[in-house]
């Protein structure tokens, strides 16, 4: 069997900041730091930084003696990050640049008067921090919704890890309502380059791992993508969950990853596919 791994399989340049900025702070031994939230959607490297001092929480109020919070890559919303300044916390932010300059982009929007439509996910941080940047009568869209009624001057900003098909779609939904449209595209490069890779790589093989948290967007939707090539795809977190019979047919395997997935989770993934037989 042929295993072929990706190029751009596993931590993007903003993850790989983040998790170095966490990790530096546990090897100084610094007292009283914290997450806020898990600092990437990987529960095996969240594990491994509780190991080493640096928690998690979600809500700095439940928590006494948080002396520094990091930011994760998603950022957070205008009001919250000047409510932990202004509990006394220092913030070490690790908010992905690509990020910050989505949100410079809608607070741009909204001092130039335009309405600010965000496509992305709704519920997602970065989106949520996004929105915060934006005018009370902010919209979020997503490419399968049907425009709301919007105002003559539209100014749209997207989600990082969205794809330029999504952003095309709403784009020429947008034409039919406004006047005047500004749009930022502040798709991350990161994600599209991994879709292409996968894409290409999922229909030359005969099975594809996608490695990545349960809870990663972006692994999911590299997920989503090859199974919509119809080649068999198992979504795997680590290398415990791969079953035999999975893998022990195919002549050529592809392994992807998401954003979120370090280099020592892919590595034991190929090695239990080398014992298999790869
Ligand atoms: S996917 Fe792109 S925007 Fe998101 S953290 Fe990585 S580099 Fe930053």
């Amino acid at each position: 069997m042929k295993i072929i791994i990706a190029k751009k399989a596993g931590f993007c340049f903003g993850v790989k900041r983040a998790v170095d900025i966490a990790f530096q702070l546990a090897r100084e031994k610094r007292k009283g730091v914290y997450t806020l939230g898990p600092i990437i959607h990987n529960p095996q490297v969240v594990e491994r930084l509780k190991e080493k001092g640096i928690v998690p929480i979600e809500d700095i109020k439940t928590k006494k003696n948080v002396r520094a919070l990091i930011i994760r890559t998603h950022g957070i919303p205008l009001h919250l990050s000047k409510e932990i300044s202004y509990m006394g916390c220092e913030i070490i932010d690790a908010t992905c640049p690509f990020v910050k300059k989505a949100q410079y982009y809608a607070k741009l929007l909204k001092e130039e008067g335009y309405q600010v439509v965000i496509l992305g996910e709704k519920n997602h941080p970065e989106v949520k921090g996004l929105m915060s940047y934006a005018n009370d009568d902010v919209i979020v869209i997503d490419s399968k919704t049907p425009l709301p009624k919007l105002k003559s001057r539209v100014g749209i900003v997207v989600q990082t890890t969205q794809s330029l098909e999504a952003l095309k779609k709403v784009l020429s939904d947008t034409l039919e309502h406004a006047n005047e449209i500004k749009v930022y595209n502040t798709i991350c490069n990161s994600t599209a380059l991994r879709l292409k890779e996968t894409e290409k790589m999922a229909r030359k093989v005969d099975v594809m791992l996608v490695v990545g948290g349960k809870n990663s967007a972006n692994t999911t939707q590299l997920t989503r993508l090859c199974k919509s090539l119809s080649v068999p795809t198992y979504h795997i977190e680590t290398s415990s969950e791969i079953k035999e019979e999975w893998v022990k047919n195919a002549k050529k395997l592809g392994i992807t990853a998401g954003a979120s997935t370090p280099e020592w989770i892919i590595k034991e993934v190929e090695k239990r596919i080398r014992d298999i037989g790869g």
